[in-house]
Order: structure tokens, then sequence, then C-alpha cells
């Protein structure tokens, strides 16, 4: 996927006589890695002889994660590699200075030791046993991130998301930038609660604490139903407003979506919220358009029909919807290929789009703030002689629309990859054009709708002069 500047640098300072190469294993291959989040799990506590029991656990753990939802439905998005890193001795460190009592699940008590491992591994961190960190109380003394980052560096510095299993089987785990899970019998779904916190920007549904609690997807301090972040959830598979319980600290302020989700409980599914959180998070990084045929300049003097192609990453099932446009008619729908006879042409350039939007019912799309589309356009110049030359172009643009419903002023605001001509057309459900506004890209545009009578009108979104989606939008 992209690549991070941060470990470009890293790799400058380096100093290669020393970069440790590891071995590195494929886990789960779903495509290239630059269409794909890459996750890369590194081993720690496993000595030598137990590094092919590494493999197995990454194995198994890779298969768990992926049958939770929704990391199950999109499971083709994500590549998972291993990394192969020995430590000395077994295990993890177990200081015994935690100050508050065992949690369940219950595991077998580790006695109390030191053991000489890569990265540092610790339990008790910041005072809790199940706090299983790679520093005892933030003390950064043994630098353990900068050997984290430099392994990554040496040996995958392409990686989006690292997460470290270690060989332990006392349950335990952290999230922050490297998260820690042990590889015992709720290894997996630690890992998984984990990730929702370092690569999805989920927050506990157990009050973390006044220093962690923040605006996030599953938290806030809005009270009000129709203002709520979730609120298109509430009423639906158990969503509401909860408040945060706690025996100290300022949890009374903040709220959660569920009651049963793997950010509070580690033995249970994420809730609707969660999952919506983590599939617009997938749509962000990655772009469901894998390949598409032809590309630029492959065709000229081409015979038809023409044969266009796309390669979608699909979700499992496929919610993937397509919309192919030959100039301003409508041609295909949902289907992957399309052939362009001679007779579809006009003389001179012609222009075919095929847009790609994601119907998943996961998200809840008609009132959503965001949504996501992705396009492909071919240009086509057509003469007598034939077809001169074909340009391909894609692009990705994220499309906010808020809030809806709307009194006086609707916010619009498209971010699209390429420089585009943007453009919003609101029409009443009559079809007429009521307003007309151009946007420019990045930039949030304040409509005043005030004049308009209440009611619902279609938002129509047009980059280069072609539509890539409408919305709904009410009028109050
Ligand atoms: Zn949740």
């Amino acid at each position: 996927m992209v690549l991070r500047l941060l470990y470009i640098l890293l790799l400058i300072n380096v100093d290669l006589m020393s970069a440790q190469i590891f071995d590195v294993e494929n886990i789960k291959l779903s495509g290239d890695d630059s269409k794909r989040i890459t996750l890369v799990i590194l081993s720690e506590g496993y000595q030598d002889s137990e590094l092919s029991q590494f493999i197995t656990d990454a194995e198994n753990f890779t298969n768990s994660m992926f049958n939770q939802s929704p990391l199950k439905e999109y499971a083709n998005y994500f590549n998972v590699y291993a990394i192969k890193v020995p430590s000395a001795e077994s295990g993890a460190d177990h200081p015994g200075t935690s100050i508050e009592p065992l949690e369940t699940p219950i595991s077998p008590i580790v006695p109390i030791k030191t053991v000489d491992t890569y990265f540092n591994a610790t339990y008790d961190a910041f005072g809790k046993h199940r706090l299983l960190y790679y520093e005892i109380d933030g003390n950064s003394a043994n630098n353990t991130e900068a050997i984290i980052s430099t392994v990554l560096a040496n040996n995958f510095p392409t990686y989006d998301q690292a997460l470290i299993i270690v060989n332990s089987s006392e349950f335990g785990g952290s999230g922050g930038k490297f998260p820690m899970t042990y590889s015992g019998f709720w290894g997996a779904n630690v890992a998984v609660h984990e990730l929702g916190h370092s690569l999805f920007n989920l927050k506990d549904e157990y009050y973390p604490g006044d220093d962690l609690a923040a605006e996030a997807i599953n938290m806030t301090q809005e009270t009000d139903q129709n203002l709520v972040r979730w609120k298109n959830w509430l009423n639906i598979n158990d969503i509401g407003i909860y408040q945060y319980t706690c025996a100290t600290g300022n949890c009374s302020d903040w709220y959660k979506p569920h009651q049963n989700c793997i950010m509070e409980f580690i033995d249970r599914p994420f809730c609707s919220v969660c999952k919506e959180g983590i599939i617009e998070k997938i749509h962000s990084l990655v772009s469901p358009i894998d390949s598409y045929t032809p590309v630029s300049n492959t065709v000229s003097n081409s015979s038809f029909p023409i044969d266009f192609h796309l390669n979608l990453i699909k979700p499992i099932p496929n919610t993937l919807e397509s919309s192919w446009s030959l100039n301003t008619s409508n041609i295909a729908s949902n289907v992957d290929d399309v052939s362009v006879l001679e007779t579809d042409l006009n003389a001179g350039i012609n222009t075919l789009t095929a847009i790609i939007t994601d119907n998943t019912q996961l998200i809840k799309v008609t009132n959503h703030e965001t949504i996501h589309v992705y396009t492909v356009t071919w240009t086509i110049d057509n003469s007598s002689l034939g077809v001169n030359d074909i340009e391909s172009d894609i692009n990705s643009l994220s499309i906010v629309m808020f809030p809806n419903p709307a009194n006086t002023i609707a916010n619009f605001k498209i971010e699209s990859e390429k420089d585009a001509k943007l453009k919003v057309d609101i029409t009443s459900l009559d079809g007429k054009k009521v307003k007309t506004v151009s946007l420019s890209n990045y930039t949030t545009r304040q409509v005043d709708i005030s004049n308009l009578s209440e009611g619902i009108y279609v938002a129509n979104f047009y980059a280069n002069n072609t539509l890539v989606t409408s919305k709904k939008l009410v009028k109050q």
C-alpha cells in the first residue's frame, strides 16, 4: 500500500553492516502488496528451535482473525507475512509488580521471571498484569520501539501494520504503534482487539481512563440521538448510546455504541458501529480496483469489438457495484467486462467510465456522511480509419455531505486523488435542478439551502462531468 516516508528515513539511518536479516514467510497472499493492506507479524520470545511453532501460530492467528467479521468479508484486501525473529530465551518477563488482581479469562499464571528476548516483552506494564508490552511502565531505556522499527526497515519496509506475537500461554496484550498479543487460547482475539486500536482507530468499550478518552468512531460525549455519530445504527443490532462505567475517572461523560463488542469483551464479535468504522478505513486505504485493461496505448488500430475489463478486489460475498457509461449513457451495470462496437462510438473523442462503489449492508450508506467512489476512465479517440488511441486513468474520490437532514446550510466536500472538475447538482424529486455548485478539491463548501422548501432532494456529484454518485439530501 502506501510506502511510509518514516521507514524510508529509517532505512537511510540503518547501518547496513549491522542490518539483521531474518527469514520472512508469506502467510496470506491476496494480491500485489502495493494494492493490499500488508500486515507483518513478528515473533517475540521464540527461540530458534521454536520458529516453526511461530509460523504455525501466525497461520492459526491469521485464519482466526480473518474468520471474524468484517475482516472475514474483506479478507481479500489483506496480505499477511511473518518475520522469524529469534530470541535468546523463551517467553516474556513477568516482574510480578502488578497492582491489580488477575482478570478473566483466567490463564495459567507464569512464575515471576526475567528472560532475554528480542523485543523485551513484559507483563505487568503500567501496573496491570495483562498489559503485555515492550517496555515496563513506559520506560524507554531499552529503546525497543527503535529496535522494532529497525527490524521492520531491514526486513519488510513497506509494511502497513505490524503485530507482535509473544510466545506465552499467559493472557495479555497491548495496543499502540506495535500491538502485542500472547500466543495462547484468546491470542487471536486479543490481536483483533489491538488491531482495532492500532489500525482502525477504535477505542475500548470498557472505560480506558481519562487520559485515553476521546471522540472516536465508537466513543463520544454526544447523547443526542440526532447528532450522535452512530445515529444511523440506533436501535439496530442492539446499538444505543450507553454510558461508560468505571470505578475512578470521568467515565460518566462518555458513551459507547454497544455493550457486547470485542472492544470491551475479548470473546465477542465487533459491534455494528466498529464494523462500519473498520470497513471505512479499509476503503480509505485500498482501492477495490486491483487492475484494469486496456491500459493506455496498449490498443491502437484495434479491431472491434474492443474489450474493457476490470479486476476488482471483491469482498466475500461480493458487494461491489459497478456502473459503466459511454459518453453520457449508461451501458452496463455490475459486470467486470464490456465490449464496445464501432457503431457505439462517435467520431472523435469518446469517454468510457466505470464507477465502482461498495454496497455492503455493513455500512449505512444511505445517510452516511462519507462515500468512497472509485473510477476508471478510458478516453477513446475514434476516426474513420479506426481507433487511434486509448488513454486510461484511474481515480478515487471520497464524498462527504453533512448534516443530513439539513436546515439552512448543507456542507459538501470532495476529496479526489486526481485533479478533477467537481460539481454537485441538487435536484428536486420531480427532476428540477434547484442548485448547481462547483466544488474545489479538499475544500468544504457551505451551501445555503434555507430557501428550498422542506422535503427530499437528490444531490448528484460529478467529476469531469461524469456522474459518480447520487445521495439523498433531506431538507428540514
Ligand atoms: Zn464496538
